[in-house]
Protein backbone atom coordinates (compact mmCIF):
# COMPACT_ATOMS: atom_id res chain seq x y z
CA UNK A 1 0.00 0.00 0.00
CA UNK A 2 1.07 3.92 -0.45
CA UNK A 3 0.80 5.75 3.30
CA UNK A 4 0.76 9.25 3.67
CA UNK A 5 1.86 9.79 6.91
CA UNK A 6 0.77 12.84 8.49
CA UNK A 7 2.41 16.55 8.07
CA UNK A 8 4.24 15.02 4.78
CA UNK A 9 3.26 15.80 1.39
CA UNK A 10 4.13 11.97 -0.79
CA UNK A 11 3.27 8.63 0.31
CA UNK A 12 5.48 5.98 0.81
CA UNK A 13 5.08 2.30 -0.24
CA UNK A 14 4.97 -0.11 2.77
CA UNK A 15 3.04 -3.02 3.32
CA UNK A 16 -0.12 -3.27 6.04
CA UNK A 17 -1.06 -6.07 8.31
CA UNK A 18 -4.68 -6.46 7.34
CA UNK A 19 -6.80 -9.45 7.69
CA UNK A 20 -7.75 -9.78 4.13
CA UNK A 21 -7.85 -7.69 1.41
CA UNK A 22 -11.84 -6.38 1.88
CA UNK A 23 -10.32 -4.64 5.11
CA UNK A 24 -8.11 -2.37 3.40
CA UNK A 25 -10.00 0.75 2.14
CA UNK A 26 -8.39 4.20 0.55
CA UNK A 27 -8.87 6.64 3.42
CA UNK A 28 -8.15 4.49 6.51
CA UNK A 29 -5.96 5.47 9.08
CA UNK A 30 -2.51 3.20 10.10
CA UNK A 31 -0.12 3.09 12.33
CA UNK A 32 3.69 2.14 11.93
CA UNK A 33 4.14 -0.88 14.19
CA UNK A 34 7.84 -0.55 14.88
CA UNK A 35 10.12 -3.71 14.87
CA UNK A 36 10.98 -5.59 18.16
CA UNK A 37 14.63 -4.74 17.77
CA UNK A 38 15.68 -0.83 16.19
CA UNK A 39 18.88 -0.10 14.92
CA UNK A 40 18.20 3.14 13.05
CA UNK A 41 17.38 1.75 9.31
CA UNK A 42 14.15 1.63 7.50
CA UNK A 43 14.41 -2.22 8.81
CA UNK A 44 13.06 -0.22 12.31
CA UNK A 45 9.99 -0.37 10.57
CA UNK A 46 8.03 -4.05 10.73
CA UNK A 47 4.95 -2.88 8.92
CA UNK A 48 1.75 -0.29 8.82
CA UNK A 49 -1.22 -1.83 10.75
CA UNK A 50 -5.20 -0.42 11.21
CA UNK A 51 -5.44 2.38 13.79
CA UNK A 52 -8.44 4.31 14.51
CA UNK A 53 -7.38 5.44 17.78
CA UNK A 54 -6.21 8.98 18.59
CA UNK A 55 -3.13 10.61 17.67
CA UNK A 56 -1.08 9.99 20.35
CA UNK A 57 2.28 11.34 19.09
CA UNK A 58 2.34 15.06 18.36
CA UNK A 59 5.40 16.57 17.06
CA UNK A 60 6.38 19.18 19.26
CA UNK A 61 9.38 21.94 18.49
CA UNK A 62 12.34 21.50 19.74
CA UNK A 63 13.36 24.06 22.21
CA UNK A 64 17.01 24.02 21.23
CA UNK A 65 18.31 23.08 24.74
CA UNK A 66 20.62 19.67 25.17
CA UNK A 67 21.34 18.06 28.62
CA UNK A 68 24.47 16.22 26.65
CA UNK A 69 25.37 19.02 24.05
CA UNK A 70 28.41 17.60 21.83
CA UNK A 71 30.67 20.55 21.79
CA UNK A 72 32.86 19.08 19.02
CA UNK A 73 33.53 16.67 16.73
CA UNK A 74 36.35 15.48 14.09
CA UNK A 75 34.83 15.61 10.17
CA UNK A 76 38.12 14.24 7.96
CA UNK A 77 37.19 15.82 4.53
CA UNK A 78 38.35 15.61 0.85
CA UNK A 79 38.18 17.66 -2.31
CA UNK A 80 39.24 17.32 -5.44
CA UNK A 81 38.77 20.11 -7.76
CA UNK A 82 40.03 18.67 -11.04
CA UNK A 83 38.25 14.70 -11.15
CA UNK A 84 41.11 12.38 -11.88
CA UNK A 85 40.83 9.14 -11.63
CA UNK A 86 43.97 9.13 -8.92
CA UNK A 87 46.10 5.93 -7.58
CA UNK A 88 42.56 4.03 -6.54
CA UNK A 89 40.49 4.41 -9.66
CA UNK A 90 43.63 3.81 -11.97
CA UNK A 91 44.16 0.54 -10.55
CA UNK A 92 40.76 -0.14 -10.08
CA UNK A 93 40.48 0.54 -13.95
CA UNK A 94 43.10 -1.30 -14.63
CA UNK A 95 42.01 -4.21 -12.98
CA UNK A 96 38.85 -4.15 -15.17
CA UNK A 97 40.68 -4.11 -18.00
CA UNK A 98 41.96 -7.82 -17.12
CA UNK A 99 37.84 -8.32 -15.73
CA UNK A 100 39.54 -8.03 -12.38
CA UNK A 101 37.37 -6.40 -10.30
CA UNK A 102 39.89 -5.05 -7.30
CA UNK A 103 38.93 -2.97 -4.09
CA UNK A 104 40.45 -1.69 -0.97
CA UNK A 105 40.39 -2.48 2.68
CA UNK A 106 40.92 0.12 5.63
CA UNK A 107 43.68 -0.32 7.72
CA UNK A 108 41.45 0.94 10.53
CA UNK A 109 37.96 -0.28 10.55
CA UNK A 110 38.70 -3.43 8.02
CA UNK A 111 36.12 -2.34 5.24
CA UNK A 112 36.72 -3.53 1.91
CA UNK A 113 35.60 -0.77 -0.53
CA UNK A 114 34.75 -1.63 -4.12
CA UNK A 115 34.77 0.89 -6.42
CA UNK A 116 37.78 1.84 -3.76
CA UNK A 117 38.08 5.83 -3.56
CA UNK A 118 41.49 6.35 -2.31
CA UNK A 119 40.71 6.51 1.47
CA UNK A 120 38.16 5.17 3.97
CA UNK A 121 35.14 7.71 4.62
CA UNK A 122 34.27 7.20 7.95
CA UNK A 123 37.86 7.11 9.30
CA UNK A 124 39.65 9.56 7.02
CA UNK A 125 42.33 7.51 6.44
CA UNK A 126 44.09 5.98 3.18
CA UNK A 127 42.76 2.71 1.96
CA UNK A 128 46.03 1.15 0.23
CA UNK A 129 45.78 -2.35 1.61
CA UNK A 130 44.83 -4.13 -2.05
CA UNK A 131 41.46 -6.65 -1.66
CA UNK A 132 40.09 -8.62 -4.54
CA UNK A 133 36.53 -9.10 -3.41
CA UNK A 134 34.12 -10.61 -6.07
CA UNK A 135 33.16 -11.38 -8.75
CA UNK A 136 30.05 -13.09 -7.58
CA UNK A 137 27.59 -11.22 -5.40
CA UNK A 138 24.32 -10.97 -3.35
CA UNK A 139 21.26 -8.38 -4.90
CA UNK A 140 20.38 -6.32 -1.77
CA UNK A 141 18.13 -4.88 -3.05
CA UNK A 142 16.52 -3.24 -6.50
CA UNK A 143 14.45 -1.39 -8.45
CA UNK A 144 12.46 -1.91 -11.86
CA UNK A 145 13.03 1.18 -14.61
CA UNK A 146 10.23 1.34 -17.04
CA UNK A 147 11.65 4.28 -18.50
CA UNK A 148 14.12 4.23 -21.16
CA UNK A 149 17.15 6.34 -21.32
CA UNK A 150 17.91 8.36 -23.90
CA UNK A 151 21.08 7.24 -25.45
CA UNK A 152 20.96 3.36 -24.19
CA UNK A 153 19.70 0.30 -26.07
CA UNK A 154 18.57 -1.80 -23.38
CA UNK A 155 14.60 -2.65 -23.35
CA UNK A 156 12.25 -1.62 -20.49
CA UNK A 157 11.60 -2.97 -18.27
CA UNK A 158 14.77 -4.16 -16.68
CA UNK A 159 16.34 -4.26 -13.26
CA UNK A 160 18.49 -2.40 -11.80
CA UNK A 161 19.95 -3.69 -8.41
CA UNK A 162 22.75 -2.50 -5.65
CA UNK A 163 24.56 -5.76 -5.35
CA UNK A 164 27.36 -6.48 -2.63
CA UNK A 165 29.87 -8.33 -3.98
CA UNK A 166 31.55 -11.20 -1.68
CA UNK A 167 33.80 -9.56 0.54
CA UNK A 168 33.21 -6.29 0.08
CA UNK A 169 31.58 -3.78 2.43
CA UNK A 170 29.81 -1.64 0.37
CA UNK A 171 27.04 -2.42 -2.18
CA UNK A 172 27.83 -1.59 -6.20
CA UNK A 173 25.00 -0.71 -8.29
CA UNK A 174 24.57 -2.50 -12.00
CA UNK A 175 21.96 -3.87 -14.31
CA UNK A 176 20.64 -7.45 -13.58
CA UNK A 177 20.28 -9.44 -16.79
CA UNK A 178 19.46 -12.95 -17.70
CA UNK A 179 16.73 -13.17 -16.04
CA UNK A 180 12.82 -11.93 -16.60
CA UNK A 181 12.70 -8.73 -14.72
CA UNK A 182 9.89 -9.82 -12.43
CA UNK A 183 12.04 -12.78 -11.13
CA UNK A 184 14.70 -10.85 -9.51
CA UNK A 185 14.47 -11.06 -6.10
CA UNK A 186 16.97 -9.69 -3.10
CA UNK A 187 19.41 -11.94 -1.98
CA UNK A 188 20.06 -13.10 -5.70
CA UNK A 189 23.34 -14.47 -6.45
CA UNK A 190 24.53 -13.19 -9.34
CA UNK A 191 28.15 -12.80 -11.59
CA UNK A 192 29.42 -10.17 -13.89
CA UNK A 193 29.30 -10.28 -17.43
CA UNK A 194 31.26 -8.37 -18.87
CA UNK A 195 31.36 -6.46 -22.33
CA UNK A 196 33.03 -7.59 -25.46
CA UNK A 197 36.05 -5.28 -24.94
CA UNK A 198 36.29 -6.66 -21.05
CA UNK A 199 36.70 -2.95 -20.36
CA UNK A 200 33.97 -3.31 -17.88
CA UNK A 201 30.55 -5.62 -16.13
CA UNK A 202 27.94 -4.95 -18.84
CA UNK A 203 25.45 -6.45 -16.27
CA UNK A 204 25.17 -9.08 -13.81
CA UNK A 205 23.19 -12.43 -14.64
CA UNK A 206 21.72 -15.46 -11.85
CA UNK A 207 24.48 -17.75 -10.66
CA UNK A 208 22.04 -20.46 -10.30
CA UNK A 209 23.65 -20.97 -7.15
CA UNK A 210 20.66 -21.20 -3.77
CA UNK A 211 19.99 -17.53 -2.58
CA UNK A 212 22.28 -16.28 0.38
CA UNK A 213 20.59 -15.66 3.51
CA UNK A 214 19.08 -12.34 4.22
CA UNK A 215 21.46 -11.99 7.47
CA UNK A 216 24.86 -12.15 5.52
CA UNK A 217 23.67 -9.03 3.63
CA UNK A 218 21.13 -6.86 5.30
CA UNK A 219 23.55 -4.29 6.72
CA UNK A 220 24.77 -3.42 3.22
CA UNK A 221 21.18 -2.58 2.58
ZN1 LIG B 1 37.72 2.78 7.92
Amino acid sequence: MLVRLDGADTALLHALDAPHAGAVRTGMRVRVRWADRREGAITDIACFEPYDGPVTHEAVPHDGSFPDPVTSLAAPARLEYTYTAGRAQTRYLDGLARREVLGERCPSCRKVYVPPRGACPTCGVATTEPAAPGPRGTVTTFCVVNIKAKGLDIDVPYVYAHIALDGADLALHARIGGIPYDQVRMGMRVEPVWTGDGRHPDHYRPTGEPDADYDTYRRLL
